[in-house]
Formats: structure tokens, C-alpha cells, sequence
């Protein structure tokens, strides 16, 4: 990654953003889009629409802005930390500036962010979305204005882990039909690049996208390990894959749409193995539930 990007991936990693306290991600990325001179809105919830140049159809690229972590004013170092090959690697890690105990750094999603930020550079006409609230159950996705996605052809999300991995299924419900001109097309360029690793995962943005419109997605890794601690970091080479990856597939799918409808659950023979318990409405959202780990924490959001 060169000096220029380097340091707008530390700055986007270091604005302090929580679920429904993410405020200050928001006024960064509308100052973004006026600097930049691309057409946004905000939502009476928060998410964030872009719209750069005319086309007929938009590739859509999405990044939640929160986080799971606290609001606190931190510090982004570069350390040296194993990738998910165990390989060393230039990484971002956050340190509270009060105390200098690490806070989660919120590569997930603030790394996916900077990849949109990436592709809204490169691309002449694309579209991003940037929704609220997903760690406690993808309310703001739930809220995605249907005018805005009336034009988008597919939606591309980065909020997978690693640097390998992506999203066949959320919580069942398929992405994208396998056998496609969609998936095939750009299934070579995938495995170059190393994102071998197709998971059946928990809810994100995508699966939400999924529910309410017909068009196909695709999650893809971020560059974020140990996501949901306070140890979380982000290895610097592998944002850089993916920025690079997401290019290409773009690139090849182009302004069109590839229609899938598909939006029930996988057959009966599927079983989502989490190794969390069903509890009552821990998180007071007043939904029916959540999924929470040890923590506390609602963890079957990536
Ligand atoms: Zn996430």
C-alpha cells in the first residue's frame, strides 16, 4: 500500500464509532463526498447514500459504520502481526489515548469503509452504502431506501475476516447463484487472490440487501483479525488485496444487473452451527432475542 493510502486507512481506523453512536464516521464520510464532489444523503437513521456519475445500472459497494467497541479518542500504531497464513505483516492496532490499553481498532467495518472510500475513487459511475447499526441486528439495512437501490445491478460488501475468506450464505440465505454468469465470471479472480475460504456466516448488511431487493452480493474480506476485541487489528497487505481484487471484479461484472431472487432459507438438510446461546433481548432493542457469546455481546453480526 503506498504512504498516501496508508495513512487515509490510518485515519478512517481511527475515527471513534459505536452501534447508534456513529456520528462522527458519518460527518467524515459527507465531508468526504463534498470534497470529492459526489452526490450523498443521510437518512433519518443515519446510513449514508453515494452516487457517483450517471449509468443506467450501479455496482454497489457497502460498509456498516459501526462498531462494536467504545467511543474513545485512540491512537492507530503499526505493529508487526501475523496474517491468517502466519506470515508477519505491517498492521494497525488502537490504544486507547487515556490509559494506552488497546481498544478494538473496528476494522470491522471501518477497513471495509476505506475499501468503498478505494472503489469510489476508481470507479467513474458506482454507488456505496453505508448503514448504522449492523452489530445489533443490520437495522439500519433493514431500512435501505428501495429508490436508491432501484438502479444498483449487484451489491459488493467487505465485512468478512481475514484475508481469505468470504460469504456464500448468510444465516442460510444464499447470495448469489453459484452456476451463474455473476459468480463465474469473476470466481478465477476470487482464488487469485487468495479468498479460498467460502463460509456459510452469520447476518451481515448483504443478507439483509438480499431479503429486501433481487439483485445477487458478494462479502468479502476485509483485512480484520480477532474482530469484536479489544485486540483487534488489521493487516495493512491485505486491504490491499482486497481493494485490488474488488477492482477487478467490478471491473468484469460492470453496470449491469445480475438478478437473483432467491431470498428463503436453505433447505432443511442446513443447520448454521453457532456456538452462542439464544437469550432473551439482552441489548434492551426490544427485538424478539439476541445471540449473545460470553461477553455479553450480540456476536452472530460480523
Ligand atoms: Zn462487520
Amino acid at each position: 500500500m503506498n504512504e498516501e493510502n496508508l495513512k487515509h486507512l490510518k485515519e478512517v481506523l481511527s475515527i471513534p464509532t459505536m452501534t447508534w453512536g456513529e456520528d462522527l464516521l458519518i460527518n467524515y464520510l459527507e465531508e468526504y463526498c463534498v470534497k470529492n464532489g459526489l452526490i450523498h444523503s443521510v437518512d433519518e437513521i443515519g446510513n449514508v447514500y453515494v452516487t457517483k456519475g450517471i449509468a443506467e445500472m450501479y455496482p454497489c459497494v457497502v460498509a456498516h459504520t459501526d462498531t462494536v467497541h467504545q467511543l474513545v479518542d485512540m491512537v492507530v500504531n503499526e505493529e508487526m502481526l501475523p496474517n491468517a497464513q502466519g506470515e508477519i505483516k505491517l498492521s494497525l492496532k488502537a490504544y486507547r489515548e487515556d490509559d494506552g490499553s488497546p481498544t478494538g481498532i473496528g476494522g470491522d467495518d471501518k477497513a471495509g469503509v476505506f475499501i468503498c472510500l478505494k472503489m469510489l475513487e476508481h470507479f467513474d459511475n458506482i454507488k456505496a452504502f453505508f448503514p448504522v447499526a449492523e452489530e445489533t441486528g443490520c437495522h439500519g439495512s433493514s431500512k435501505a431506501d428501495p429508490e436508491f437501490f432501484s438502479n444498483v445491478g449487484y451489491a459488493i460488501q467487505f465485512d468478512s475476516t481475514e484475508n481469505d475468506t468470504m460469504s456464500l450464505t448468510l444465516m442460510g440465505v444464499k447470495l448469489f447463484e453459484d452456476d451463474s454468469e455473476f459468480f463465474t465470471s469473476v470466481k478465477d479472480v476470487i482464488v487469485e487472490h487468495g479468498i479460498t475460504n467460502w463460509y456459510n456466516h452469520p447476518y451481515t448488511d448483504t443478507m439483509k440487501l438480499k431479503e429486501l431487493f433481487d439483485f445477487s452480493c458478494l462479502n468479502f474480506a476485509a483485512g480484520y483479525y480477532k474482530y469484536h476485541t479489544k485486540d483487534e487489528y488489521v493487516v495493512v497487505d491485505d486491504v490491499q488485496n482486497t481493494t485490488d481484487m474488488a477492482v477487478k471484479v467490478i471491473g468484469i461484472l460492470g453496470e449491469k444487473k445480475y438478478t437473483y431472487n432467491n431470498k428463503s432459507l436453505l433447505s432443511d438438510g442446513y443447520s448454521y452451527e453457532s456456538p452462542y446461546d439464544y437469550d432473551d433481548d439482552s441489548d434492551n432493542d426490544n427485538d424478539d432475542g439476541d445471540w449473545v457469546n460470553d461477553s455479553g455481546y450480540s456476536d452472530v453480526f460480523m
